[in-house]
């Protein structure tokens, strides 16, 4: 039986807090009730997300962090997973990431930032947040072992 709240028809809290670093080195990242507001619109914003890839489903492999494990996985400080407004995502009946991320920035859909992480390695995803009346649907690609933001799709 799946006892885990729904965010949204989609997607649960299970999924958006789970993750396996949390899990190996025994950190609670269950989600604070104070992020609770973000993380519903952002799974709201998901929902469009999944719309605009055809109804596939959609998994996030990175949603909320806490503190300790958004650094323990090295994230930056002012992460807006540690904001629980952005989720790491893979679409495998749809596409690639780089598939991904060029139907969303072609969709006329908000966003604060995406970003294509990793292309050209197989475990490419794509980065997706949100702030709510304030995107910004900037645009970015991060390369494996480049610290390089580049401005747009890159190949
Ligand atoms: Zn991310």
């Amino acid at each position: 039986m799946n006892t885990s709240p729904q965010l949204s028809p989609h997607f649960s809290l299970r999924e958006f807090t789970a993750s396996q670093t949390a899990a190996q080195y025994n950190i609670d990242n269950s989600l604070p009730v104070n992020m609770l507001e973000n993380a519903a619109y952002t799974c709201e914003q998901l929902e469009k997300i999944r719309k605009q890839l055809d109804n596939k489903p959609i998994f996030i492999s990175s949603g909320w962090r806490c503190p300790i494990l958004n650094s323990k996985v090295g994230g930056s400080a002012g992460s807006d997973h540690a904001k629980a407004r952005a989720v790491d995502i893979h679409c495998p009946q749809f596409g690639t990431a780089r598939q991904i991320a060029e139907a969303l920035v072609a969709a006329q859909i908000d966003f604060d930032q995406l970003i294509l992480e990793s292309p050209n390695t197989p475990s490419a995803w794509v980065h997706i947040g949100f702030r709510k009346g304030a995107n910004r649907r900037q645009v970015l690609t991060k390369f494996a072992g480049d610290k390089t933001y580049y401005v747009g799709l890159k190949s």
